[in-house]
């Protein structure tokens, strides 16, 4: 099946990069989100990142509207009826992602696939809820979606070969570099990311450094571009958290037990650049 028109579900930082880059590379994208007022925050991202593409003479102003252009927006599951695609980028959480994927599977056409830009939830329980489980795949871009070139592609049980090559081209067709990866907890980049995270969080936890110094020692010593802790306020720290959890219980071993501070500042409502505060502060 040709793929013009997709749906992404959830106008956040990921579903506003997916719906972004999507529409820049021709694609027709219906944007969902829960309110109109969450789908309006998530087209002013992207207008906001285009213009900046404008000033740095990327694209021109007109291409800046014509991509805008193409992307409509939507508070309605059943819109899935009228596309060749769906990518879910809701939030991290199974029950949710359940629930959306039962609607999907009744809305969307036979044979269209159903990805889920997951972080750490098993594609084949994702899956499950759907008579369509073949037609199952995770599709997880990396954050910021508009620049980094990784898509892991994550093949669920049931995934047939024929969902895997379509959403490898799709993710080709978008500009990305796919790898193929199969269901196993948090994937390849959370399974290696979050845990280094995790023990970065421990060592603020038990007073071995202050969060600028951590970062500072991973920058300076390990030529990471960003410090651990600042990738995590900029992943988000509930985010981070519910990939600790999965990780945590997935594996049952205690080496992945979450940080008592990151569930201490998800608590407060410190959940990084998103809400102003997570280990830095943020305007
Ligand atoms: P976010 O909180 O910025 O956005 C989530 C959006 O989903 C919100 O706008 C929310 O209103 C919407 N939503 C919630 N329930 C919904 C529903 N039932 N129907 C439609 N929309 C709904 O979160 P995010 O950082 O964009 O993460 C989204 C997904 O992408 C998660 O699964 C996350 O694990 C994954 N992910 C995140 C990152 C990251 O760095 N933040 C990277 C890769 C993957």
């Amino acid at each position: 099946m040709a793929i013009n028109r997709i749906m992404v579900i959830g106008a956040g930082q990921m579903g506003g990069g997916i719906a972004q880059v999507a529409a820049q590379s021709g694609l027709q994208v219906v944007l969902n989100d829960l309110k109109p007022e969450f789908i309006d925050r998530g087209l002013a991202v992207i207008a906001k990142n285009l213009s900046r593409s404008v000033e740095k003479e990327r694209i021109t102003a007109a291409e800046k509207e014509a991509i805008l252009g193409r992307i409509v927006p939507s508070t309605d599951l059943a819109d899935a009826a009228a596309v060749d695609f769906v990518v879910e980028a809701a939030s991290e959480n199974m029950e949710i992602k359940s629930g959306i994927f039962r609607a999907l599977d009744k809305a969307a056409r036979p044979g269209v696939i159903l990805a889920t830009n997951t972080s750490s939830l098993p594609i084949t329980e994702v899956a499950a809820v759907t008579s369509r489980a073949g037609s199952v795949i995770g599709m997880h871009f990396m954050n910021p979606v508009p620049v980094m070139p990784l898509v892991e592609v994550i093949r669920g049980i049931a995934t047939t070969d024929a969902t895997f090559a379509a959403v490898d081209a799709l993710a080709k067709a978008m500009g990305k570099t796919p790898v193929e990866v199969n269901d196993a907890p948090g994937f390849i980049s959370n399974r290696v990311l979050l845990p280094m995270i995790n023990e970065a969080i421990f060592c603020v936890y038990e007073g071995v450094a202050t969060p600028e110094a951590v970062d500072q020692v991973m920058k300076l010593g390990m030529n990471h571009p960003m410090g651990p802790l600042t990738l995590a306020d900029f992943i988000g720290l509930d985010t981070c958290l519910a990939i600790m959890e999965v990780l945590h219980e997935g594996f049952a071993d205690s080496k992945y037990r979450p940080c008592p501070l990151l569930r201490k500042m998800v608590k407060a409502g410190w959940l990084g650049k998103k809400s102003g505060k997570g280990f830095f502060e943020y305007a």
